[in-house]
């Protein structure tokens, strides 16, 4: 694991990479009772030639300062934080798997350490990236998910957290992702916290329809996770002559496209599984199915080539990649 402490006085100071081991840390520490943490997910592939790559790293340092700022914690420079990604997965190298698609996964945080039950910024916090092979998302071929579209509780709303990845948004989203799984649906979509109505994103990948032709996601404003994943996507379709319309689209108008027959394809985006295809949508009583219940077209076109992209099956025409 990849270590590195900081110190209002000091700075971030003393980068270290160590045997994975627990950390040593005081009950009182701010983390536990008033959850300032935040997190980061990326991956490492190996490809053909036995280089090891990073999809967008820097994508990924830019959003941990976003998320920093949001949550009152020190940044640390993108540059800084690719060096720190990209030495660990050096020492690590001989971990990231041989198959297509299986890697490495890495989960950089940041944590405040300072102690004491006062509710206050922490003057003391630890950046820490830990990382561990992850096999094939979908081991037996791309299953289409069945999606429950929440009513009730909410997980972001204007002026909170919902851009920041941090683990508080978690916490507040378990219960209804709990409830969701004990009926049988593997992911909730959250609408928008004020009106109820408004489609936002689904657990950890945002999320895209298209209907009638388009491509409808919501847009990032705030209350949205900025994925890397769905932003990637959206500058392939736009490559490929398709219309993204990125703002509100109510959970009305989704049912109405699917009562309809025009509600073509749905799927979520995000590092770990990629690209998602739903094939199901339960709101207050009434289920729709997405197309012909299948993998959509583009679904499997945007999978197919971002994929392609990562294991370097594909030619890096965006310039994607770094190399470690
Ligand atoms: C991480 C995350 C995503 C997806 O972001 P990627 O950068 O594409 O992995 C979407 N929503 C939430 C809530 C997330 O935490």
């Amino acid at each position: 694991m990849f270590v590195m402490d900081y110190e209002k006085s000091k700075g971030w100071y003393n980068p270290r990479i160590e045997p994975y081991h627990p950390f040593m840390i005081d009950p009182a520490c701010v983390v536990f009772h008033y959850a300032q943490e935040i997190f980061e997910g990326l991956k490492a592939y190996r490809i053909a030639d036995n280089t090891i790559q990073l999809f967008r790293p820097e994508c990924n340092a830019r959003r941990m300062m976003e998320s920093a700022g949001r949550l009152c914690m020190p940044e640390i420079g993108v540059e800084d934080f690719i060096q720190a990604v990209k030495t660990l997965v050096s020492v690590e190298k001989e971990w990231v798997p041989h198959t297509f698609g299986a890697s490495l996964y890495l989960r950089p945080f940041i944590f405040a350490r300072d102690n004491g039950l006062g509710v206050h910024a922490s003057k003391k916090y630890t950046f820490c990236i830990i990382c561990s092979p992850s096999g094939s998302y979908y081991k037996e071929g791309i299953n289409p998910i069945r999606i429950y579209v929440e009513d009730e509780y909410i997980r972001s709303a204007p002026g909170l957290t919902g851009f920041a990845k941090c683990g508080g948004n978690y916490a507040a989203s378990i219960k209804a992702s709990e409830m969701a799984n004990d009926l049988g649906y593997a992911q909730v979509l959250w609408l928008d916290g004020i009106e109820k109505k408004y489609v936002e994103e689904v657990g950890s990948m945002n999320i895209m329809f298209k209907i009638d032709g388009k491509i409808y996601t919501a847009a990032c404003d705030g209350t949205v996770l900025p994925g890397v994943t769905r932003r990637s996507s959206i500058e392939l379709l736009h490559d490929w002559g398709y219309e993204v319309i990125e703002g509100k689209l109510s959970i009305d108008d989704v049912f109405k496209a699917g009562r309809e027959g025009k509600l073509e394809e749905v799927f979520g985006t995000g590092t770990a599984a990629v690209i998602s295809p739903v094939k199901e949508l339960f709101y207050k009583g009434e289920t729709v199915i997405v197309g012909d219940g299948g993998i959509g077209d583009v679904t499997k076109k945007l999978y197919d080539t971002m994929t392609g992209i990562e294991w370097g099956k594909l030619e890096d025409t965006k310039g994607w990649m770094m190399k470690v």
